[in-house]
């Protein structure tokens, strides 16, 4: 098989060959190649002791922070290359990196202590590969495998239980029988792995374009992690708008939204809080009144545990909090909606009301989810336009309210905000002169403070 490497990894492969180490590309990259995908990074092992590799790049830029554990990264071409002595691995005892590691001179047993035989896979500047573990083959039947005994290898260290699914969801392959089994009997490994671990990998199954399926198999592993799941998974929903039960009903509408962090969290999480919030009516029909709150901090509680940024958070956690939120298909009323939140948190409310749609009962819900495609052009079209939808729009400034006589402060900010949903409701048009009355005859002291 002949594959793309790029110039700056064919230099190190060369330069380290010449000087008498073996050297190999590996990991993700082999894999990648395999696959007929392009690497997004390229990772290189060679027999040459840290020192060693240091001195065949003297006079380089080389960056030494993963040097106690056996990696030099070199800057080739202005890419950051990563070059790791072969190596055995000691236990995870701080659940983040290896307690030590061992440097060894066959490439078998650096390969031997990675996790999957997809990723254990080794090539030469030649275009040979070195595939002890039979990984090639595994990629072509779309096979997870662990290298070694599965029970062991998910034991040494419980991130890879996260690692399978992560490919499981982002390949689409099958996680084979014995490591399926294995990754059910040791999910409570998880219970050792740092959150800022299992956020990267549950970062990136949830965009997995398998990441549906890998919820519905392995429910058990994300109650690991996240145990406010469990009443989910259970929960029944005799309701007419509802054809699946509530973990069904998640994961329909997980699939559904765009493979994107924030709606996939939002799909994951905007039921969470329907199973405390559940009552029945006397013709046996359940209801879940108050649930888009509950859910929302739940959601807020379960994103901090796992170290999510403020950022992140804050968004999931209002989009959750609206999911369930009423919007006429009016202008005056997307008008209002889409300066309440700002455009860009609007249109993700559309996708998710959508997405959310989807894995309700079809029929029901179709015209509702017409709506939401006539929402969207009017709200673009309230853009295109250069209506008033946020603060920055408005005919007037803090300055302006100052002038207007409001004493510098807090307060300032509120006028503005008042005045802005006075706009968007309507009331008052969004020119200087009319907003500086408002101010200046104190009218905006009646005004209701919304949020
Ligand atoms: P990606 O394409 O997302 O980068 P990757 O497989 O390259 O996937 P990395 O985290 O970059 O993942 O790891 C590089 C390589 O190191 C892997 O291919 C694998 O060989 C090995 N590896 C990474 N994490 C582990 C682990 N927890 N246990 C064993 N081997 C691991
Ligand atoms: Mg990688």
């Amino acid at each position: 098989m002949k594959f793309e490497i790029p110039s700056g990894a064919q230099k190190i492969l060369q330069t380290l060959t010449d000087a008498g180490y073996e050297t190999y590309l590996v990991g993700g990259c082999v894999r990648d190649l395999i696959r007929g995908v392009g690497p997004h990074d390229w990772d290189i092992c060679t027999s040459a002791r840290p020192e060693e590799t240091e001195s065949c790049f003297a006079g380089q830029r080389i960056i030494e922070t993963g040097l106690k554990h056996g990696t030099v990264t070199v800057l080739e071409d202005g890419e950051p290359y990563e070059i790791t002595t072969y190596r055995t691995e000691g236990p995870y005892s701080d659940s983040r990196r290896p307690d030590y590691v061992k440097f060894v001179s066959d490439l078998k047993a650096d390969l031997a202590r990675r996790d999957f035989t997809m990723n254990a896979i080794a090539l030469g500047l030649d275009g040979s590969l070195r595939d002890p573990f039979g990984g090639a083959g595994d990629i072509q039947a779309g096979v997870i495998r662990c290298v070694g005994e599965p029970t062991q290898r998910f034991q040494e260290d419980g991130l890879r239980v996260m690692r399978a699914l992560r490919v499981g969801a982002v390949f689409g392959y099958e996680i084979e029988e014995q490591t399926a089994q294995a990754i059910h009997e040791n999910r409570h490994m998880l219970e050792h792995v740092a959150a800022e671990r299992i956020h990267v990998e549950l970062c990136k199954l949830l965009v997995g374009e398998k990441a549906g399926d890998i919820l519905r198999q392995y429910p058990d592993v994300f109650c690991q992690f996240w145990p406010q799941l469990e009443p989910l998974i259970t929960l029944e929903q005799n309701n007419p708008w509802h054809c699946w039960g509530g973990w069904e009903h998640t994961i329909h509408a997980v699939e559904a939204a765009p493979p994107e962090l924030i709606l996939r969290l939002t799909m994951l999480l905007h039921d969470i809080g329907k199973p405390s919030c559940k009552s029945t009516d006397e013709n046996g029909i359940d209801h879940f009144y108050g649930h888009p709150a509950v859910s929302a901090k739940l959601a807020d509680e379960m994103l901090q545990s796992l170290k999510f940024d403020n950022k992140t958070r804050e968004r999931v956690v209002t989009l959750v909090e609206y999911h369930d939120v009423q919007i006429p298909n009016r202008e005056r009323s997307v008008h209002k909606w889409l300066g309440r939140l700002g455009p860009e948190t609007f249109f993700q409310l559309l996708e998710i009301k959508r997405a959310d749609g989807m894995g309700q009962a079809y029929e029901l819900v179709k015209d509702r989810l017409a709506e939401l495609e006539e929402m969207k052009s009017k709200a673009e079209e309230i853009i295109a336009q250069g209506q008033c939808v946020s603060l920055k729009d408005l005919a007037v400034n803090g300055r302006d309210v100052i002038a207007a006589g409001i004493a510098p402060g807090p307060e300032v900010g509120r006028v503005l905000d008042r005045l802005l949903e006075q706009v968007l409701n309507g009331e008052v048009s969004n020119e200087r002169e009319v907003l500086l009355k408002v101010v200046g005859i104190g009218k905006i002291a009646t005004f209701k403070r919304r949020k």
